[in-house]
């Protein structure tokens, strides 16, 4: 099958250009002057549209297996196709969780029956036996949560949580035998647990005490895990992935890591920019509520975004239903956290591009090119010959509104209801496979495959 991307105008080594992409057996098979007659090729007219590479989310909670009351891996990959991202990597928090090779060698053949885009799996770098012989199944990175959840069970059980230090330090040893990259959400479980008892004493469960309590000492719970995990990556030459990157010493430590030469790559995730103020807190509670700091942090993660601190966005796509948030009002500890939103932060992006925030070159490069840089899939993240013909056509344009009643996730919310942005996403296509056209997901599942660093499996 041979079809040709003609008339937009494509983001081909590093900036806006006007040539057309010609697709062949699922790869770019070469980039030519706008206009250039192609034989034989299925014409997709993106006249008036932008092309650039899909996006490579590596942080995404499919909740497949165990919990697909709020998702599973086909509604998350149809939400993908939707929102632009054509590669997801999920998270090991699901039933049983994904700790051991059986566990992967599962997870993995669901990945494989219900995808509709390419994916792999990060799983818990927990039980260190099982460390290595996961590394042989594919996988890209491994992911371990220093949070441990009090006063609910989801969506951080104890059984995959590490935030012992030795216990850390042994993980990392492992994970670096593996040349693999770690994926870690830094918390200082021990701050907290005391931090949360303050609250709980005085009998104030509200979002607004859970938010406190996450941003005390203006984000210590972060910055102390921050600091230990870039040291224990120094010391075991761990290649290193920090989530939730957002507050200005994160910024500045991740900057002087790599500075000594730590293979250090950051995520920043769209609840917090857009989603972080103290006002969304206040009018949403449990709903906007993951991991808030005080807003003076967020300008200096839009310059670390910017210029590269931060150098990739990630979702973590957190689906829940509205029963898990609405007990939130009461009592916030019982309320799951995260936030959905693999669909919309996309056009997200492209609206704060559209106001000036940030330049095109840097949202393609935070939401496909560095993420498929860091977790070395190479045949993903930029249009280039030879490379998975994984497109999406932009609407740079476009002004509309996020509504609930179009979302693709199970849980049929979104905390943007009733935001009015400029920018859509309105083609998708998986390696020359149209999985999302112009409103509607038209890819199947099983069309997705895992995605792997070359001559690697
Ligand atoms: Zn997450």
């Amino acid at each position: 099958m041979k079809r040709v991307v003609a008339g937009a105008d494509a983001f081909v080594d590093g900036a806006l250009r006007p040539v057309d992409i010609v697709i062949e057996n699922g790869v770019v098979a070469a980039l030519v002057d706008r206009g250039t007659p192609v034989e034989g090729a299925e014409v997709i007219d993106g006249s008036g549209l932008t092309a650039i590479p899909g996006g490579v989310d590596v942080h995404v909670h499919t909740r497949d297996p165990g919990y697909t009351h709020k998702e599973d891996i086909t509604t998350c990959t149809r939400a993908a196709a939707a929102g632009g991202y054509t590669t997801i990597f999920g998270m090991p928090n699901v039933d049983p969780p994904t700790m051991r090779t059986d566990d992967l060698t599962q997870v993995l053949e669901l990945y494989r029956e219900k995808s509709l885009v390419d994916y792999n799996h990060n799983p818990a770098a927990k039980l260190l036996d099982e460390i290595s012989p996961m590394a042989e199944l594919g996988i890209r990175a491994y992911k371990i949560y220093m949070v441990v959840d009090t006063g609910r069970t989801y969506p951080h059980p104890a059984a995959i949580g590490v935030h012992d230090h030795g216990a850390l330090y042994q993980a990392m040893q492992a994970v670096a035998a593996t040349g693999l990259r770690l994926m870690v959400h830094p918390h200082d479980q021990a701050i907290m647990d005391v931090v949360e008892q303050e609250y709980w004493k005085a009998d104030d469960r509200s979002p607004q005490a859970y938010a406190r309590t996450l941003a005390v000492d203006d984000g210590i719970i972060w910055d102390i895990a921050t600091a230990t995990l870039l040291r224990l990556a120094e010391a075991t030459g761990c290649k290193l992935h920090i989530v939730h990157a957002q507050t200005t010493r994160q910024i500045e430590m991740i900057a002087a890591a790599r500075e000594r030469g730590v293979d250090v790559s950051a995520e920043t995730n769209h609840w917090t920019i857009f989603l972080g103020r103290w006002s969304d807190i206040e009018t949403m509670g449990s709903y906007a509520l993951s991991y808030w700091v005080p807003d003076h942090h967020r300008e200096a993660v839009w310059e670390a975004l910017r210029d590269g601190t931060i150098d990739m966005l990630s979702s973590d796509h957190a689906p829940h239903t509205r029963e898990e948030k609405e007990v939130g009002w009461e009592d916030a500890w019982a309320a799951h956290t995260g936030t959905p939103g693999i669909q919309y932060q996309l056009p997200l992006m492209v609206d704060a591009y559209n106001h000036g925030t940030l330049d095109f070159a840097r949202l393609v490069d935070l939401c496909a090119t560095a993420p498929a840089r860091a977790f070395e899939l190479d045949s993903k993240g930029s249009l280039e010959v030879g490379k998975d013909a994984d497109v999406v056509l932009l609407d740079l344009k476009k002004v509309w509104t996020i509504r609930n009643e179009d979302v693709l996730s199970r849980i049929g919310w979104t905390p943007y209801d009733g935001r009015e942005i400029q920018g859509a996403v309105v083609r998708t296509l998986v390696r020359g496979t149209d999985v999302y056209v112009d409103g509607e997901v038209v890819g199947n599942p099983g069309h997705g495959k895992q995605a792997v660093r070359a001559g690697s499996v």
